[in-house]
C-alpha cells in the first residue's frame, strides 16, 4: 500500500477461523478491518464443550500437517509449543459384523499397497485382487466418470468402493462419494491426471505418511486455543470484532470517490452494520447467496450431523480397541447387517476415541476414564438422533459405541453426555455445485470455497484477503 493511500476499509462477514484468518492477514496488511458475528461466540465449527468436568472439542478437534499453513499460522500466533500428535494406533472401518483396520497407507479408503496384510484382510483377496490390476488399466477406464464413486468402482473395484472408500468419505466429508467429484479431494485430481492411476496417486499424496487419517496435529485443550488466539491478535491489530450481529443483506452503494463504490453491510431492520470498501463473505454458502440476495438460497441443500460425545469409566477401553477411532460402512446399517449379526444396527457413521487418539486428553481425564465421540448423519437424511431427548441418545450412543469397540459398556459407566448439531456445507467439486459469482469487491472464503479442512481454509483465507486487498487499490 502507498504510505499516504488511504487505508481500505474492509467488512469481514463471519467470525469462524476462515473470517478471523482473512482478518488477520487484512489488517497485517494496514486495512482498517471490522469483524460481523452472527452469533455470541467466535469460532464457528470449531467449538468446546464441557464434558465431565474437562472442555472437549465437539467440532473440528485436528488439522491436516500438509503444506505447513495451519502450522504456520500456529507458530505465528505463538502457540507452537501448545501442537500436540495424535497416538499412532491407526483407525477402523466397521462392516457388518466385521471390525477391519484400516489399510495405513492411502487416501481417503483408496489403498496405496493393494496387496498388503492389512488390504487383503478390508477386501478380501478377490477384492484386494480387482484393486491390484488399477495400474495396468487403460486410462480411458473411468474417464467419463461423474462421480469419485463411479472412477473408484470403475478401476479399483466394488469392494474397495464399499467397504473403504465410502466410509472414509463419510467420516470425512459427511458426503457419499456418488455425491462428490475427484477434485473433492484437495491434491487427488491433479495426482490422479498425471500419473494415470488412482494407485499411484494416493502413493504420491501420501508422501510417506504412516497413519490412515493422514497426518494430522492438535491444540492441548483443544482447537478453540486457535480461535482464541486469532481473537486476541486481531484485536491488539486494531480489528473491531462485533459479536451477536447478523448480517442480513449487503448492498453496494455509490460513494463519492469517482466510480469507487463501495458496500453496505446490513443487519436487522436494515440497520448498517458497516460501510466498507470491500467485503469478505466468510459464512457457510446457503448464507452469502442470501446476503447477495440470491433468491432460492434458503432451501438450498445442507447436510446436518449431530456430534454426541461420551464420557465412560470403563479400564477395559484402556487398550483402545479400534485404535484412534472407526468409521461404519453404510452396509453395516439396515436390514442385511441385522440379519447377519442378529443385533440392532449401528446408527453412528464414525467414532473418535477421544482419550486414545490424544494422550494428553487421557492424561486429563484421570485412569479408566474414557471420551468417545460419535457421530451421526448421513448425506441426504437427518440424523437420527436429533429430536430425541438426552436419555435416548446417550442409550443409542451407549448401544454404537458397544458395537463398535467391540465392548459391552454398562449404563451406569456413561457418566457424562453433550450433544451439538452442525450443519455441513456442500465441498467444492460436488455434483450438485451451484456457481456463485460474486459481486466486484466481493471475495469468499470458507469450506465452500477452498475445500474441507482447516489447512485447505486456512489457506482460502489468505487468498480471499489478498483479492480483497487488491481490488482495493
Ligand atoms: C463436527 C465437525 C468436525 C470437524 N472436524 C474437523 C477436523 O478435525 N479438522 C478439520 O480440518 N476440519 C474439521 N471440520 C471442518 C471445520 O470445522 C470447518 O471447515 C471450519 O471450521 C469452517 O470454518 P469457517 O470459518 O469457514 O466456517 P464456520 O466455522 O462455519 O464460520 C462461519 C461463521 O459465520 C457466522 N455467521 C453465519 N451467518 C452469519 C450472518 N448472517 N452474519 C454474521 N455471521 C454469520 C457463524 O456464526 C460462524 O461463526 C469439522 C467440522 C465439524 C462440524
Amino acid at each position: 500500500m502507498e504510505p499516504d493511500s488511504p487505508r481500505p476499509r474492509i467488512a469481514v462477514v463471519g467470525g469462524g477461523v476462515s473470517g478471523l484468518t482473512a482478518a488477520r492477514e487484512l489488517a497485517v496488511a494496514g486495512a482498517d478491518v471490522v469483524v460481523i458475528e452472527g452469533s455470541e461466540r467466535l469460532g464457528g465449527r470449531i467449538r468446546g464443550a464441557a464434558l465431565a468436568g474437562t472442555t472437549i472439542d465437539i467440532g473440528a478437534e485436528s488439522f491436516a500437517t500438509r503444506g505447513g499453513t495451519v502450522a504456520e499460522l500456529i507458530d505465528e500466533l505463538g502457540l507452537s509449543d501448545q501442537v500436540v500428535r495424535p497416538a499412532p494406533l491407526g483407525s477402523w472401518v466397521i462392516d457388518g459384523a466385521r471390525s477391519i483396520p484400516l489399510p495405513a497407507a492411502g487416501t481417503l479408503g483408496i489403498p496405496a499397497q493393494p496387496l498388503s496384510r492389512a488390504t487383503v484382510r478390508a477386501l478380501g483377496m478377490p477384492g484386494a485382487l480387482r484393486a491390484a490390476v488399477e495400474p495396468l488399466l487403460p486410462r480411458s477406464v473411468g474417464s467419463e466418470a461423474g462421480s469419485l464413486a463411479e472412477l473408484v468402482r470403475a478401476r479399483l473395484g466394488s469392494r474397495a468402493l464399499h467397504r473403504l472408500v465410502r466410509p472414509v468419505a463419510l467420516g470425512v466429508y459427511s458426503a457419499d462419494p456418488e455425491r462428490l467429484g475427484v477434485a473433492t479431494v484437495p491434491g487427488l485430481a491433479a495426482a490422479y491426471a498425471k500419473r494415470g492411476t488412482l494407485i499411484a496417486a494416493a502413493r504420491d499424496l501420501r508422501d510417506g505418511q504412516a497413519a490412515a487419517g493422514g497426518a494430522v496435529a492438535g491444540l492441548r485443550g483443544g482447537m478453540t486455543q486457535l480461535i482464541d488466539g486469532l481473537e486476541a491478535d486481531v484485536r491488539r491489530r486494531g480489528v473491531a470484532v462485533l459479536r451477536g450481529t447478523k448480517a442480513r443483506r449487503i448492498e453496494a452503494r455509490e460513494t463519492a470517490a469517482a466510480g469507487a463504490g463501495g458496500w453496505l453491510v446490513l443487519g436487522d431492520d436494515d440497520a448498517v452494520l458497516a460501510a466498507a470498501d470491500r467485503v469478505v463473505l466468510a459464512v457457510p454458502e446457503n448464507v452469502a447467496r442470501r446476503l447477495v440476495g440470491e433468491t432460492g438460497a434458503a432451501g438450498q441443500a445442507t447436510d446436518r450431523i449431530e456430534v454426541v460425545a461420551l464420557a465412560i469409566d470403563d479400564p477395559r477401553l484402556d487398550r483402545a480397541p479400534r485404535g484412534t477411532g472407526a468409521l461404519v460402512a453404510r452396509d453395516a446399517v439396515g436390514a442385511g447387517a441385522r440379519r447377519a449379526s442378529g443385533a440392532a444396527p449401528i446408527l453412528a457413521k464414525a467414532l473418535t476415541h477421544v482419550t486414545a487418539k490424544w494422550p494428553e486428553r487421557a492424561r486429563e481425564a484421570g485412569p479408566g476414564r474414557h471420551i468417545v465421540r460419535l457421530s451421526y448423519g448421513r448425506a441426504g437424511s437427518a440424523p437420527e438422533t436429533v429430536g430425541l431427548d438426552d436419555a435416548e441418545v446417550r442409550g443409542i450412543a451407549r448401544y454404537d459405541a458397544s458395537r463398535i469397540l467391540g465392548v459391552d459398556l454398562r449404563a451406569d459407566t456413561v457418566v457424562d453426555l453433550v450433544r451439538c448439531t452442525w450443519r455441513m456445507g456442500r465441498p467444492p467439486g460436488s455434483r450438485d455445485a451451484r456457481p456463485f459469482t460474486a459481486p466486484a469487491g466481493v471475495t469468499l472464503a470458507g469450506d465452500w470455497v477452498s475445500g474441507t479442512g482447516l489447512a485447505a481454509i486456512v489457506q482460502g483465507a489468505r487468498t480471499a484477503a489478498a483479492a480483497a486487498l487488491a481490488a482495493s487499490h
